[in-house]
């Protein structure tokens, strides 16, 4: 009995540490890694791709007035899919390397981004900037009139 506990032990003592020292040495994540949700407001054109894909519903969207867009992020909510970085076709969205998230404040976990629309000068309505999503071709349609000699 006590010789196969001293194998084990000495077998133990070969394999060496193979816990990692984390919390008491900081950890960094492997590459690929999904951590906390950043924007980016000065490259945000306010398009709405990110709400309409974000599955648990944590990105909202207000239009306080006809130039002005505010996108709110519960970030609570997340589940770190990343979805909404790879819908954003102004790479306003990233995901950064930030795991601990733990906190007692709630509004540490929001953020808000709020957005100037551009507006039509003839009627005052607001519009979206022209994004790259935009200028993506559609197989089977036909190009603008101004792209086609006007035809
Ligand atoms: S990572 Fe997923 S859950 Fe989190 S904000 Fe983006 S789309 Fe929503
Ligand atoms: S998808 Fe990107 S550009 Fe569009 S509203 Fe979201 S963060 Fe802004």
């Amino acid at each position: 009995m006590i010789v196969s506990k001293l194998k084990e032990a000495l077998i133990c003592l070969k394999a060496g540490r193979v816990t990692l020292p984390y919390p008491f040495a900081p950890r960094e994540p492997e590459e690929g890694f999904r951590g906390r949700v950043v924007v980016d407001a000065e490259k945000c054109v306010g398009c709405g791709g990110c709400a309409a894909v974000c599955p648990p519903r944590c990105i909202e969207i207000r239009d306080p007035s006809p130039d002005r867009r505010v996108l709110q992020f519960f970030l609570e909510r997340c589940t770190y899919c990343a979805r909404c970085v790879e819908v954003c076709p102004e790479e306003a969205v990233t995901v950064s390397k930030e795991f601990e998230t733990a906190t007692n404040a709630r509004d540490d976990m929001h953020v808000r981004v709020e957005v100037f629309m551009s507006t039509c000068r003839r009627c005052g309505r607001c519009y979206e900037p022209p994004t790259p999503l935009d200028r993506l071709i559609v197989t089977g349609m036909r190009p603008p009139a101004d792209e086609d000699g006007g035809h």
